[in-house]
């Protein structure tokens, strides 16, 4: 699965607090980083953590890994 945090992403941390294996934050560059473990994760859990993100920042397709 492909997982990105999208631009709109208002850094509210509730990814990072709820899925700490998941999303780390980045202090230096302000933002988001999705962590290796994200992209081996069950798809179902990908597609909660998605619906978890109150704006929708956290895009999970299918297909390559990045
Ligand atoms: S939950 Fe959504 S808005 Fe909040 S930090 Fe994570 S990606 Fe950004």
């Amino acid at each position: 699965m492909k997982v990105e945090i999208m631009d709109y992403c208002i850094r509210c941390g509730l990814c990072v607090e709820f899925y700490p294996t998941l999303f780390a934050l980045n202090f230096v560059e302000d933002r988001i980083d999705v962590l290796p473990a994200a992209m081996q994760a069950e798809e179902s859990v990908l597609r909660q953590v998605a619906l978890d993100c109150a704006v929708g920042a956290i895009s999970v397709k299918k297909g390559e890994t990045k």
